[in-house]
């Protein structure tokens, strides 16, 4: 019987140990919880500052990336600039690289083809006709008493009596001729497919022709004109100078037989 107080209080100090204990548990516990809800607080403020830091560093690529867009917008306008600036360029000295080649080709007074073009024409005419044999003419025209004509009327009345001269001649012959302007009032012309009979009335049509010309001068006064034509067939292997001179020789003869007229070389003619 006496031992049952004593159980009793043993049992009560035993409830107040447990309860002290878990307390002390509790405690123990909430002090890990601190430490764990410090730590929870430390990442999200640490993921927070990083989230921060993320922002303003796309922020910062945004801005870096609106003036490099900027730039390269800048630039390409700048290089279209000087693409179309090239392009002109370009353009203009093509331009006159034609006009170049234009004025070394051709005669400025009448048009007609220079005599370094005529030759390098007539050089390339006769290769070709070396290959293919057909027939080759050459003739060689020289206005008359051209002197006396600038000295009659003046330079420019002369002038004009060139121009015309040539113009008509331009008329008379076909695409694949040649006709240049050697020189003073002496002009070439080469007849490709063109034997000494076709040339004759080449020739001839252009004699005709230009005495039929009336050259208008200044207050309504015209001169008349006329040209000699010497002209000759190219024998087999014969070079461009030989045939000139035998074409001269029949210029030669046509100034000799009175003028205005056209005679062949017959030298080599046959
Ligand atoms: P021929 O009938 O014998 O050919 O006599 P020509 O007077 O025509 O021959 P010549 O060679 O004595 O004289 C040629 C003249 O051509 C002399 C020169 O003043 C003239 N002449 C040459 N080139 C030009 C030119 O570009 N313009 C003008 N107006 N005259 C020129
Ligand atoms: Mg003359
Ligand atoms: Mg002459």
């Amino acid at each position: 019987m006496a031992k049952a107080p004593e159980a009793a209080r043993f049992s009560l100090f035993d409830k107040e140990e447990e309860v002290l204990r878990s307390a002390a548990l509790m405690l123990a516990q909430l002090g890990d919880i601190g430490g764990t809800v410090s730590d929870l607080a430390e990442a999200y403020r640490q993921s927070y500052r990083e989230q921060e830091r993320l922002v303003r560093l796309s922020d910062r690529m945004q801005r870096d990336l609106q003036k490099a867009k900027a730039r390269l917008a800048e630039q390409a306008s700048d290089l279209l600039a000087l693409n179309e600036t090239l392009a002109a360029e370009i353009e203009l000295r093509g331009r006159l690289e034609l006009e170049l080649r234009s004025m070394l080709e051709t005669d400025a007074l009448t048009g007609a083809r220079s005599r370094r073009h005529f030759y390098d024409l007539t050089a390339a005419e006769f290769a070709r006709q070396q290959r293919n044999g057909a027939a080759l003419s050459l003739a060689i025209l020289d206005l008359d008493r051209f002197k006396r004509l600038n000295d009659a009327h003046g330079h420019e009345a002369g002038d004009a009596a060139l121009r015309a001269f040539a113009g008509c001649c331009q008329q008379m012959i076909r695409g694949f001729d040649v006709f240049g302007r050697l020189g003073g009032e002496e002009f070439g012309l080469l007849l490709p497919e063109t034997g000494l009979e076709e040339a004759r009335a080449v020739a001839e049509r252009i004699c005709a022709a230009t005495a039929a010309l009336e050259v208008p001068l200044a207050q309504g006064q015209s001169i008349r004109i006329s040209v000699s034509i010497g002209f000759a067939t190219r024998a087999p292997g014969e070079t461009l100078e030989q045939l000139m001179r035998r074409a001269d020789r029949g210029l030669y003869q046509a100034k000799d037989q009175g003028r205005g007229r056209a005679v062949a070389d017959q030298a080599a003619a046959g």
